[in-house]
């Protein structure tokens, strides 16, 4: 039997006090029909939960954790930081380090602001396009995620290109209407949208891969369309790469697929496992940004100097090592091959998505491609998949609908461990 009593102690307790009992929905484990782990600890590719139960992580956090928990560099970082003094209210080096470090890895940013979620900065980053361009509108695409602002609470109505419908009970309609909705790798879908909205489009937001419906990589030509189109309209093209970037290349997604987009969101990998988020890009648009322009966003603890020693430590980490990305892609390639050895062995209508260390194992026979073929994946399978992964030891997102990550810490063990918990676990559930 898989116990976990002092988990579920504590779940009691939290659901008293907190609403669900979690600080993020998802965390709940509802779409996995089992209640959440509390999580004491972690160290490389590991987590232990409060019953000491230890397990291979591919949440990373949601994506910030690319070097594995706790690595000695960045707790360090945080340690000396912390000696310091943990917040000032005023400017420090950290920032202008970190400001640094962004802007030469990713060169289309050439100015940046940093926040504390990437929430603030995808709210920060549409509020800067539509005092750029005066207009109103931005499109987005159904699936994405892009935090928990209103104007990103919103998608399509059944498959159709409609107005924008809340996804919230709390979103006001007018600023539900504000956002316009396509589908993913269909630039035709985007054009229509243009086509009726030509002079009233600020940005068309977008994960340039998508990891917030499972993973989905860009179909050939469909992000240089998207560049294209709102350089020939005058909108912005805000790439949303909290999660991207630092994930899939050093310098994001925009370095691996070659395309500039006109804004940037960052956040997770910047911060090292603190809270951070980030905006930029040309700095004529970032030149709107308070104090230097009329665009007003503040932040109490932006620029935060844990966080930047964190996320600073982090990245340098990365800088250092030529061969990172390279090193992480061979993990995630030997565990997709491996996985991928298994499907076909049993003869499973199972898909896998990844693009670098980032991928999914959808629930379905078919490509999965935008919104419409994710959500047909089977999530009760995946909740019992789920399930009998746990008990063998891994750690997976609690929802068909979310990208796992591999961490530089996931040693040739820890992958092999997973393919026999795969197999394992597919045999018991399919
Ligand atoms: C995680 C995420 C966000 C939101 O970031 P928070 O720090 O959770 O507010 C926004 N966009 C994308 C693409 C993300 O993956």
């Amino acid at each position: 039997m898989f116990l976990t009593p002092n988990s579920d102690a504590l779940f009691d307790e939290a659901r008293k006090l907190i609403p669900g009992g979690v600080n993020s929905p998802v965390r709940a484990f509802r779409a996995v029909g089992r209640t959440p782990l509390f999580i004491a600890r972690a160290s490389g590719s590991r987590l232990w939960d409060a019953d000491g139960h230890s397990y291979i992580d591919y949440v990373g956090s949601w994506g910030p954790m690319i070097l594995g928990h706790a690595h000695p560099r960045v707790i360090e970082a945080i340690r000396k930081a912390a000696t310091d003094g943990t917040s000032y209210g005023a400017p420090t080096v950290l920032e202008v380090r970190m400001a640094e470090m962004i802007t030469q890895m990713v060169p289309s940013i050439e100015m940046v602001r940093m926040v504390n979620s990437g929430t603030e900065a995808t709210m920060s980053a549409i509020r800067l396009a539509r005092a750029f361009t005066g207009r109103e509108k931005i499109i987005k695409f159904e699936g994405c995620y892009h935090g928990h602002g209103d104007s990103f609470l919103i998608k399509a109505g059944s498959g159709a290109l409609t107005l924008g419908v809340p996804d919230s009970p709390g979103v006001p309609a007018g600023t539900a209407s504000g956002t316009l909705t396509a589908e993913y790798n269909n630039p035709e879908s985007v054009r229509s949208l243009f086509a009726s909205y030509r002079d009233q489009v600020a940005a068309v937001i977008v994960e340039p891969v998508v990891g917030n419906m499972g993973c989905v990589p860009p179909e050939q030509g469909f992000l240089q369309e998207l560049r294209d189109l709102c350089t020939e309209i005058g909108s912005l093209l805000i790439f949303d790469e909290v999660m991207t970037g630092f994930r899939v290349a050093r310098g994001g997604a925009q370095q691996l697929y070659g395309i500039t987009p006109d804004l940037t969101t960052l956040g997770k990998i910047i911060g090292g496992g603190l809270p951070v988020g980030a905006y930029g890009g040309r700095k004529e648009i970032m030149h709107m940004v308070a104090p230097s322009g009329p665009m007003y966003q503040a932040g109490t603890l932006s620029g935060n100097p844990l966080a930047m020693a964190a996320g600073l430590e982090t990245l340098s980490i990365i800088k250092e090592d030529e061969k990172f990305y390279s090193r992480l892609e061979e993990k995630a390639a030997r565990l997709s091959a491996g996985v991928q050895r298994v499907i076909d062995s049993l003869w499973l209508p199972l898909r896998q998505n990844r693009v670098g260390s980032m991928f999914t194992l959808f629930f379905t026979r078919h490509p999965v491609r935008d919104y419409k073929t994710a959500i047909v994946a089977d999530r009760e399978k995946f909740g019992a998949f789920f399930r009998e992964m746990l008990v063998r030891g891994i750690y997976l997102a609690p929802s068909q609908f979310e990208a796992a990550f591999i961490s530089m810490a996931h040693t040739d063990e820890d992958i092999d461990t997973t393919i026999e918990a795969v197999r394992e676990s597919l045999k018991a559930v399919m």
